[in-house]
Formats: structure tokens, sequence, C-alpha cells
């Protein structure tokens, strides 16, 4: 095993992880060889609709214990929907987080309204409800709930505050498929939840996503927009015989996942080392969160964060500058904001999330990346000024 004081491999050191981060989707993965063959078998594969797209719909919908699930293209087209599907419109007003996915902003302009940009809670860099209040406005319509990087959005607080106000809630649950807010399925505390199904998500295939709810008009809302004689934004028969044997995987997967990330935070903490858990230790007990991403807070400070990933890239662990904040990448003239958002830009410079698959190794992988990380940090000053990598 790598020893905390060898050389990284970006000042020339032997790679943490010669052979690179595990690839996802998982290589090979005899239970989708399978899918995809029957779909080919009965020619499934090749129609518009099938028993693909119906058992994806049921299965899903059991899982979440959601009334309505409609399939599209991809998560970011289940958000757009969403907000359709709450009436959201040239005028209105949607509430997010001034740290999110960029697709949630644009989605907004999309349809015409304006975002409004919250900042967020410091203790889980997710969108703080106690700064709804401030942000709202009597143009508000909805607000989008996104659960980032293993963190859960305080839904309670939320949905109460926007129950209230008779304000659409939009739980995106991309990053966190399978996970569970108190009783419920991520994505079905809320008014209407969305998935992704995207090339790196927890359900992959490759592209697509979905719409959860259980209110009817909702529902209703969404079918009238996608349904044009034809779907307008469809997923295929073949993308949904692949998800179904996923999602009878998740739970499994998502529990491996979780306690791999406590581990690694858990060692990380043990190792000193300048990286604090945006969520692990942070959560609700009868929380469960699922990781896409594992993000962290990193405090260090001999080392940039940006140089910081790249050596970790080097030694082949995929560990990645989380996203911009929208307040420092969008004109003001796109956005409304209440006061400064500091928490947003404290995650836009110091947020580093780990992609999820290293976390369904084995349980010593853990310590492994710890060491990889201590290694980098103990050469501060060398990796520092070293040459940019080429990758
Ligand atoms: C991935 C993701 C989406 C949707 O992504 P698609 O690639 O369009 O499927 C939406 N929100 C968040 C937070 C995401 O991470």
């Amino acid at each position: 095993m790598t020893s905390p004081t060898e050389l990284p491999a970006i000042l020339g050191g032997k790679p943490a992880f010669p052979n690179g981060p595990p690839t996802w989707p998982p290589v090979p993965w005899p239970e989708m060889e399978e899918a995809a063959a029957r779909a080919m078998r009965d020619g499934s594969w090749g129609r518009y609709h099938g028993p693909n797209g119906r058992q994806l719909v049921e299965d899903l919908a059991a899982f979440h214990s959601a009334e309505q699930v409609q399939l599209c293209s991809s998560g970011t087209v289940a958000v757009e929907l969403a907000l359709r599907g709450a009436k959201v419109g040239p005028g209105d007003e949607v509430l997010l987080a001034a740290y999110d996915f960029k697709a949630n902003f644009q989605n907004v302009l999309a349809i015409g309204a304006t975002p409004v940009l919250v900042d967020l809670d410091p203790k889980t860099w997710q969108l703080n409800p106690a700064l709804l209040e401030e942000a709202c406005s009597k143009k508000t319509k909805a607000i989008i709930a996104s659960h980032l990087h293993g963190g859960l959005v305080g839904m309670k607080p939320v949905c109460e505050f926007a129950a209230e106000r008779n304000i659409v809630v939009v739980e995106d649950a991309c990053q966190a498929t399978g996970a569970m807010v108190g009783s419920r399925r991520a994505g079905m505390t809320g008014d209407v939840g969305v998935l992704s199904f995207g090339g790196s998500k927890l359900l992959t295939a490759g592209r697509g996503g979905a719409v959860l709810t259980s209110r009817s008009d909702i529902a209703q809302r969404i079918r009238l927009y996608t349904q044009r004689g034809n779907d307008a934004y469809p997923l295929s028969e073949l993308q949904s015989a692949v998800l179904i044997p996923q999602l009878a995987q998740l739970d499994q997967r998502n529990a491996t996942r979780l306690k791999n990330a406590k581990r690694l935070a858990t060692e990380l903490e043990r190792q000193g080392l300048p990286l604090l858990p945006m969520s692990p230790l942070n959560c609700e007990s009868t929380d469960q969160m699922a990781f896409y991403k594992c993000g962290f807070q990193y405090t260090g400070e001999s080392v940039s964060r940006d140089r910081l990933c790249a050596a970790m890239r080097a030694d082949g662990v995929a560990l990645d500058p989380g996203f911009r904040a929208l307040h420092r990448t969008h004109s003001r003239r796109r956005f409304r904001s209440e006061g400064e958002l500091p928490q947003a830009g404290h995650a836009d410079e110091s947020c580093v999330m780990l992609h999820h698959p290293v976390l369904l190794e084995d349980e010593r992988i853990t310590e492994r990346v710890a060491t990889a990380i201590s290694r980098v940090l103990n050469h501060a000053t060398k990796v520092a000024t070293a040459p940019e990598p080429r990758c």
C-alpha cells in the first residue's frame, strides 16, 4: 500500500491507483447484458412502447410510493417538466440555492421565469430553509430543493414554508436517488420530484430521467405538455430495460456507498486531513443519504483546492472541484437575490467531490484514498509548484 511519505504521482511517484478510478457503469455488469439481450430477443428494443417502459414506471412508482411517474429524456428535462407541471411561467419567480446544478438555473430562465438565489446552510452546504422568507415575493411560484453531493436539504422546513404560501416544491433527487428523507424516498417529500438516469448517475441508461408526483394536477399538466401525438421527450424501451435491474440493486449499492462514505470521513478525520464531510456526520438520524458525489469542504491552505484535485486525479482518484456558484457565473440581470451569498461563494471556492464508484469497492479502499490525499498534502510545497499535469 501507498505510504504517506512516498512521492505522489504528480511529482513522479507511483500512482496510488495505477488503473485509475473504477469505471461507471461497471464492466462487466451481467444483469445489464442480460436485460439488453432480452430486449433484443423480444423485439422491444425497436418499438415506441413496450413492456420495459411499463415495467419501469410500475417499479419506480412502487419504489417511491409515487402515484404518477413520467419517464423522460434527461434529468434536465425532468426539472423543466416539473416546473411546467407546477404552472411556473413568464413573470414568476423560482427560489433555488445559489450553489446548484447549472441546468436548474437555466431551466427557470428557459420557461421565462426569474431565478431567485438563496444562500446555503453553512453546516450542510445545502439550500438554507431559514433564508426562504427573505427571498420570497408575491411572484414566487416554486422552490427547487436540490440534494447535493451526498447531503440532504432540510425538507421539513422547506415544505412547511411552501405549504403556507401555496408554493410548489420541486425536489431534485438526481444526486440522491434512493435516499431516505425521514420515512420517504428522496423526490417524494415535495410536490414533485425528479430523477436523472444520465451516464454518471446512480441509475444510468447513459441518458434519461423521470418525474415523480402524487399530485394529479401536476401529472396531468406534464402529460398535456409532453404528449403531442407522440412523446416529445421519450425514454426508449432499451434504456428502460437496463434500468429495471439497476433499480432492484439500488438499495444495496446505496448502503455500501453510505458505509464507505462514513468510513472515509472517519479516516480523513483520524489522519487530521483538512476535508470536512459535507454530510455524513451532519444528517438527521432518520435520514439515509445516497452518494452520487461524496462532497467535502476543503479547508487546507498549503495546496490550492484545484491543485489538490489535479494531484489526486494523477494518483487515480476521481476527486474534482464542485460546482461554480450561480451568482458568480451569471449576469446579475438574469437573477434576483437578497443580500450577499457568502456560503455559496465559499462552496464555489472550496468544495471537492469524490465520484461514487470508488465507494462500491472493498472497505479498505477508504484508507487507501485517505492515505493518497495525505501523501499529496505531505508534499504540499512541491505539489503547489509542480508543472500542470497533462490530462
Ligand atoms: C445530473 C443532475 C441533473 C440532471 O442531469 P441530466 O444530465 O440532464 O440527466 C439535475 N440536477 C442535478 C442536481 C444533477 O446532478
